[in-house]
């Protein structure tokens, strides 16, 4: 068997050398971990959930017009993607308030916002992901004025979409976060949609009950995580009707 480059190990996936120039290998850990990696623990199948269920909203918004670093996922745990610088920042966009927010400003969770606010964080774990103005972003150049305006462009397209796709299986898209990497194709440098986006990276209520089904199960010891990701996997369609909702097992 070929041994593979191991490019970056994160918290909740590593990075191989892919096998065409220009691509890599993204395979998703059943690592669980929350508050900067203070709270760890393995979560079996987590990783199987969260590689379908990005697979299946990156897929989405490629369908949409939204650039995607997304390619193909190639089995039950990996999938090719186009590799590209990653912009610092972690960009999150909120519907309700909840998490962090609702500390720093005191807005009780649930509460609806006025709109969607974006929000930036800078990229750093040794400093907690500080979160940051544009200003920052423009003075330290970790972006240009131009590539900020398309990821708030895109930022509030994928939250249509998600909220969209989510409502119709019962599910309130309270928060998420998501990353943007840039592409160089020849002369031409472009944005695509980076990373993931699964339970992991956003904050899914149950439209009626209010039950949480995002990592926060993990964050607050709320019950099984595997449980609610693939109550979130189910109810979009992505499992065998027949399944064991305890076992996940993926469908085309
Ligand atoms: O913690 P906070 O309320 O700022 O998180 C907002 C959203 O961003 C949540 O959906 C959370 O899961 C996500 N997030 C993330 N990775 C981080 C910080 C937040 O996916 N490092």
């Amino acid at each position: 068997m070929a041994r593979r480059t191991k490019i970056y190990e994160g918290k909740a996936k590593i990075l191989y050398e892919g096998p065409e120039p220009g691509t890599i290998i993204q395979y998703f850990k059943d690592d669980a971990t929350a508050f900067n990696a203070e709270k760890k623990d393995v979560i079996e199948g987590k990783g199987v959930l969260n590689n379908r269920l990005s697979e299946y909203f990156m897929s989405g918004l490629h369908n949409i017009g939204v650039p995607t670093h997304f390619i193909r996922r190639v089995n039950m745990r990996e999938q090719l993607v186009r590799r590209c610088e990653i912009i610092p920042l972690e960009v999150v966009v909120r519907n309700y308030a909840a998490g962090s927010i609702s500390k720093r400003l005191g807005i009780d969770e649930g509460t609806q916002l006025p709109r969607p606010i974006v929000e930036y964080y800078y990229k750093d774990d040794n400093l907690g992901d500080p979160i940051i103005s544009e200003e920052h972003i423009a003075a330290f150049n970790w972006a240009s004025s131009q590539e900020l305006d398309e990821i708030v462009g895109l930022a509030l397209r994928v939250n249509d979409f998600l909220s969209g796709v989510l409502f119709s299986v019962g599910i309130k898209l309270v928060d998420f976060k998501i990353e943007f990497g840039r592409y160089f194709e020849n002369e031409y440098q472009s944005l695509l949609l980076a990373d993931e986006i699964s339970p992991d990276s956003c904050r899914l209520w149950d439209f009626k009950s209010g039950k949480k089904l995002d990592k926060d199960v993990f964050r607050r010891d709320l019950g099984s995580l595997t449980d609610a990701y693939t109550e979130v996997a189910d109810r979009l369609g992505l499992l065998p009707k027949t399944s064991s909702k305890t076992k996940p097992t993926l469908v085309r």
